[in-house]
């Protein structure tokens, strides 16, 4: 059946998976839903966005994406409630970062209807398999890549934005234990860095494989120039608590503009923890690691929400992070948490109903 919404074109699966999901034990990203939201740009415009059943896709050997890297991707996540309402968490911010990610990697720009109403059209059909457990969510993959044609090293002429969704488990990993870098980078000045590029995440594998192998779960990312400021922990934005105040570094070319990174502020602010924005060195956490005024190292973004670091490694020696009572990760983690399920009253407008 085909049926036209919003200017969505709908074509539903004649069967659905959802008896084959093990809603107890979900894994985070490895199964997908019933359906798949496609479109194509081609001729020099986006065309009408459609959904589909969810399906492999054929590319020629010769779409750039295979050989130029020319790819972006959001992520972000709908929330069931009790009544089994429907949210979603500032969504309109994902849209605008998928768009200057594209900018970037000179992808033409998505209209945010296409982005939008693909998304809601998408969430109603497969509203089954958000998962109803608190801490659970649908993962939701929004991307788009080059899929024009021929080895000369340009642009594409053809492009496909497809949003695909996972319905995930809490995204607990414990407390982690993280190693500050001093060869690799993430990114440099005048980079990519701060887009949500396909090869951005390529490019931290072996850096971090090295740092698995020596007993740590992630790499601290350091400035390109000296190694010497903290920027971000894996994909993740970084937040380090010194004495009772929450640090972290400014966006930029390197540090990503993460939608978790800018809420955790505005709501430790109203929560009268003192934050402050600025560069922060490896030597003022190391020193107060050392005198004790180190408190907390956590990581901000929409899969973990926050993750907190118990452990970490520098030039060869282990700083351990006190385990507190009362710290801000928890206290803050469960403030976000609560407006994205639900719970709580939202007073910034971030939670964005998806109506039946
Ligand atoms: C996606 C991402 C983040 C977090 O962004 P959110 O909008 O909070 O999910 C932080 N850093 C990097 C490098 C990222 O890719």
């Amino acid at each position: 059946m085909s049926i036209t919404t919003k200017n969505i074109i709908v074509e539903k699966a004649e069967t659905s998976k959802i008896d084959q999901i093990d809603f107890d034990n979900l894994a985070f990203g490895s199964v997908f839903t019933d359906h798949m939201l496609v479109c194509d740009y081609k001729n020099g415009a986006w065309e009408t966005p459609k959904i589909v059943p969810y399906q492999s896709i054929t590319l020629d050997p010769s779409s750039k994406i295979f050989h130029y890297g020319q790819s972006i991707f959001e992520g972000m996540k709908a929330y069931k409630d009790e009544n089994e309402d429907v949210f979603l968490f500032r969504p309109l911010d994902n849209c605008k970062r998928l768009n200057i990610s594209a900018k970037r990697m000179a992808i033409p720009e998505l209209p945010e209807e296409h982005f939008m109403d693909g998304l809601i059209t998408l969430l109603q059909l497969d509203e089954a398999f958000i998962p109803k457990k608190s801490g659970s969510s649908l993962y939701i993959r929004p991307f788009v890549f080059a899929s024009g044609k021929g080895f000369h090293a340009s642009p594409a002429d053809e492009y496909k934005f497809i949003i695909a969704c996972a319905p995930s488990g809490s995204y607990f990993s414990g407390k982690v234990k993280v190693l500050i870098e001093e060869t690799y980078s993430r990114s440099a000045n005048g980079g990519v860095g701060y887009a949500k590029a396909g090869g951005n995440y390529a490019g931290q594998f072996y850096p971090t494989q090295l740092a698995v192998d020596k007993g740590y779960s992630q790499v601290i990312w350091t400035d390109d120039t000296d190694h010497e400021y903290i920027e971000e922990a894996g994909a993740m934005n970084i937040f380090i608590r010194i004495g009772d105040t929450l640090i972290t570094g400014p966006t930029s070319d390197r540090i990503l503009d993460g939608i978790t990174r800018k809420s955790i502020l505005e709501i430790a602010k109203d929560q009268g923890i003192s934050t402050e924005v600025r560069k922060i060195s490896v030597t003022e956490v190391v020193e107060a690691a050392k005198n004790g005024s180190l408190k907390e190292m956590f990581g901000a973004g929409t899969a973990a929400v926050i993750s907190p670091i118990a452990t970490f490694g520098h030039q060869g020696t282990d700083y351990d992070l006190p385990e507190l009572e009362n710290d801000y990760a928890g206290k803050l983690k469960k403030i976000i948490t609560d407006i994205q399920y639900n719970k709580a009253k939202d007073p910034y407008g971030w939670r964005f109903k998806v109506s039946k």
